[in-house]
C-alpha cells in the first residue's frame, strides 16, 4: 500500500515513510492510495480475537510495510491493562432501545485519543528504525485539551524522541490543564499560547512547514513529525474501533451480521468521523455518518450548504475539544470525493488559507448529503441532554457525548429513521466534571475541582479514574505562557537551537 499528497498525488510513498513525516511537505495530508476491503467472513474471523489482535488485523491492510511481527509489538504494547482501565480497551454500553454507546475514555488520560496515541509511538518509533533514519523525532503538539496530554502520556520517555505540547491560555478545563502541567517525563515540554486553538495549529503548521526551521533542526539531527489528525498514524487506530465495534455488536446478537448501523460522532477537526468514514468504506456496514458539533457550526454549514467558511465567531463552549473552526481532515475526504483532484485541493485550500472561505461543487455538495448528516446544539441544549440521559437512562455523560446524543435525537425526529446507532463516546464526564456537575444538580457546583468530583461520583456512581484523581497531590511542572508570534523562537529555544 503507497500513500499519497492530497495536494500533490504524484508523491508517492510507504506508510512508514508517511507516519515518519507526519505531514506532507507540499502541506498536504497522506492518504492511502486505495481503500482495502474487508468481506464478511472476515469481519466473522475477528469475532474471538481480543482488541490488540483486531486491531493488527486492520493495520495488516493499510501498513504493508509493517512486518507481522512489528505489528504485533505495536499493537501488544499500546492495548493492553498496563494501560486501559478494562480488558476490551473500548467498551459499548447499550444506553436505550438500539442506541449505543461507543465508550472511548477507558485509556490513560480519559478521553478517546488515548485510542491513537497510545500506539503513534510504537508506529513512529518502529518507522524511523525500518527507515534507518538515526535522527531525533521532535513531536509538535497543538491540542485543544485531550490530544495534548494522550500525546505527553503516549511519547513521555520514549527514547529518541521530544515532545512540545502548545495549548490555548482559556480554553481548556481545569482538569485538562491540571493534567498537562504536571505532566511527568524527561523529554516533555507543556506551554500556554496566549489565543485559541486554531492559533496554536496555524503556529504549529507554520513551524513544521518553515524551511529554515527545518534545516536548522536538521543541522542538530533532529526532525519533525506530527501527533496531531493530520498524522495518517493517528487516523488509521481510530477505524479500528469501528471494525471492532461492529464485530462485538454483531458477535454478541445485538445486530444481524451484515445488518446496517448509523454512527453518530462528536466532532472537531474530522478525524473520528472520517476514521468511520474509512470504516464503511472497507466494507463494515455503517449507514449514515451523523457529524454533530457545538456552536462552532462550521462543518454542520458546510454539510448543508457546501460552504466551508471559518470567517465567524470563535465561541468557548463546555465541549472545548470541539471549539475548532478549521477542521484539518476535511481536506482527505474531499480529496476522496474530489476523485483525487489534487490540483482542486490547492485551490480549495489556497483559498481557505489566504480568505477562510471555499465552496466546492455541487457534485460533492451531493455525495457530502448523502453520506452525512450535520448537525449542531448550543451550551444550554448540551447540559439539558446530560440531565435527560441521567435521569431517564441513569446514564451519565460528558459534554461532547451530549452534544452527539443531542444531534442524534434531532436527526430522529427529523428524518424518522430508526437504524441501530452507535455513538461515539468520547471523554469520560469526569474530565468536565464542573460542566456536567452543573447540569446535574448546578448547586454542588463549587470552585474546588476535586470537590466536584467527588459530588459526581455521588450522582453518578462511576468510579474515579485513578488516572485523574491522582493528579490531586501532583506538583505543577509547567508555568509558561507565550504569544502565538513567539511559538517558532520558542522551539528552537527548547531545543537548544536558538
Ligand atoms: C478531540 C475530541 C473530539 C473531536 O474529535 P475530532 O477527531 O477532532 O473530530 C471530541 N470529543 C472529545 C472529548 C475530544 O477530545
Amino acid at each position: 500500500m503507497y500513500y499519497k499528497s492530497t495536494r500533490d498525488s504524484s508523491l508517492r510513498m510507504e506508510s512508514a515513510a508517511a507516519i515518519s513525516r507526519g505531514i506532507s511537505e507540499d502541506g498536504g495530508l497522506f492518504v492511502p492510495e486505495s481503500i482495502p476491503q474487508m468481506t464478511m467472513e472476515e469481519l466473522k474471523a475477528l469475532s474471538d480475537m481480543t482488541y490488540a489482535q483486531r486491531a493488527a488485523a486492520v493495520f495488516a491492510k493499510y501498513l504493508t510495510d509493517f512486518t507481522e511481527a512489528e505489528l504485533v509489538y505495536c499493537t501488544e504494547s499500546a492495548y493492553s491493562e498496563k494501560s486501559f482501565e478494562t480488558a476490551n480497551i473500548a467498551e459499548i454500553a447499550h444506553l436505550f432501545d438500539g442506541t449505543y454507546m461507543l465508550e472511548l475514555w477507558h485509556g490513560p488520560t480519559c478521553a478517546f485519543k488515548d485510542m491513537a496515541l497510545q500506539i503513534l509511538p510504537y508506529f513512529l518509533t518502529t518507522s524511523v528504525k525500518k527507515l534507518n533514519m538515526d535522527s531525533k523525532i521532535v513531536i509538535l503538539v497543538a491540542t485543544s485539551g485531550d490530544t495534548g496530554k494522550a500525546a505527553l502520556e503516549g511519547f513521555k520517555d520514549v527514547p529518541g524522541t521530544q515532545i512540545m505540547v502548545f495549548y490555548p491560555e482559556e480554553g481548556v478545563s481545569d482538569m485538562q490543564k491540571r493534567q498537562m502541567v504536571t505532566q511527568e517525563g524527561e523529554n516533555v515540554t507543556v506551554c500556554a499560547v496566549k489565543g485559541n486553538f486554531d492559533d496554536c495549529q496555524s503556529g504549529v503548521k507554520m513551524i513544521f512547514t518553515d524551511n529554515d526551521v527545518i534545516s536548522t533542526l536538521e543541522q542538530g539531527g533532529m526532525r519533525f513529525s506530527s501527533a496531531n489528525s493530520i498524522n495518517w498514524g493517528r487516523l488509521v487506530p481510530q477505524v479500528v474501533y469501528y471494525v471492532s465495534s461492529y464485530v462485538t455488536m454483531a458477535s454478541q446478537g445485538e445486530i444481524e451480521w451484515g445488518e446496517t448501523i448509523n454512527v453518530v460522532v462528536p466532532t472537531g477537526n474530522f478525524g473520528n468521523i472520517l476514521a468511520a468514514y474509512y470504516a464503511k468504506m472497507m466494507g463494515v456496514p455503517i449507514g449514515k455518518l451523523i457529524c454533530a458539533s457545538n456552536v462552532n457550526k462550521v462543518l454542520t454549514d458546510f454539510i448543508r450548504t457546501g460552504v466551508y467558511d471559518r470567517n465567524r465567531d470563535f465561541y468557548a463552549t463546555c465541549s472545548p475539544s470541539m471549539d475548532i473552526l478549521i477542521s484539518s481532515n476535511l481536506e482527505r475526504l474531499l480529496y476522496l470525493l474530489s476523485g483525487e483532484d489534487d490540483a482542486q485541493i490547492r485551490e480549495w485550500f489556497g483559498a481557505l488559507a489566504a480568505e477562510g472561505k471555499y465552496e466546492v461543487s455541487d457534485a460533492i455538495k451531493e455525495s457530502m448529503s448523502q453520506l452525512f448528516y450535520g448537525g449542531y446544539c448550543d451550551d444550554a441544549a448540551t447540559k439539558e441532554t446530560i440531565r435527560s440521559i441521567y435521569e431517564t437512562y441513569g446514564y451519565t455523560c460528558d459534554t461532547h457525548t451530549a452534544v452527539a446524543v443531542k444531534v442524534y435525537q434531532d436527526y430522529k425526529a427529523e428524518t424518522g429513521d430508526t437504524t441501530k446507532t452507535l455513538i461515539a463516546s468520547t471523554a469520560s464526564p469526569y474530565k468536565f466534571s464542573s460542566s456536567v456537575l452543573s447540569a446535574l444538580d448546578s448547586e454542588r457546583v463549587s470552585e474546588d475541582e476535586y470537590a466536584m468530583v467527588d459530588e459526581l461520583a455521588k450522582l453518578s456512581g462511576i468510579a474515579v479514574p485513578t488516572a485523574l484523581s491522582e493528579l490531586k497531590t501532583k506538583e505543577r511542572r509547567f508555568h509558561g505562557s507565550i504569544d502565538k508570534n513567539d511559538m517558532k523562537q520558542f522551539v528552537l529555544g527548547e531545543l537548544g537551537l536558538a
